[in-house]
């Protein structure tokens, strides 16, 4: 498996300090901000710092400090959120890769969906 990592994704951007975020949470390998197109009331990205494509280019080759950071971090915004299932209403991740998944940046991103009632899991084809 090989992939290429386009540095001018619209992540990579943000990552660097060019374009602005509504930063949520970040911590050394890991940045959480609101998405600008929200689907819910809430609607978080959650991001690694390093350079990876999608979701299992992230888990063959991210070093276990930045998996574990990203797997926290996450579970910290649901909380953050009041949307964990202990004391909230609950909520989605998504991971959206590739054609099929229908995944727009090429960064990997989990997307943390939460707020409202959001449906059957996947919608017919
Ligand atoms: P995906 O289709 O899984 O690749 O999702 C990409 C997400 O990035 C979409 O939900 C967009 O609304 C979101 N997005 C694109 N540009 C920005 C931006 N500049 N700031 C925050 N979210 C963005």
């Amino acid at each position: 498996m090989s992939y290429v990592y386009d540095t001018d994704n619209i992540f990579a951007r943000i990552l660097r300090g060019e374009i602005p975020n509504t930063t949520v949470l970040e911590t050394d390998h890991t940045l959480a901000f609101r998405d600008i197109s929200p689907q819910a009331p809430d609607h978080v990205l959650v991001i690694p710092k390093g350079a990876y494509v999608c979701f299992d280019h992230f888990a063959s080759d991210a070093t276990d400090a930045e998996i574990v950071d990203f797997t926290r971090t996450a579970g910290e915004i649901c909380r953050l959120l009041g949307v964990a299932p202990s004391d909230g209403d609950g909520y989605r991740l998504i991971a959206n890769s590739g054609r099929n998944g229908v995944q727009d940046v090429p960064h990997y991103h989990l997307h943390i969906l939460a707020g409202r009632p959001l449906g059957r899991m996947v919608q017919p084809g």
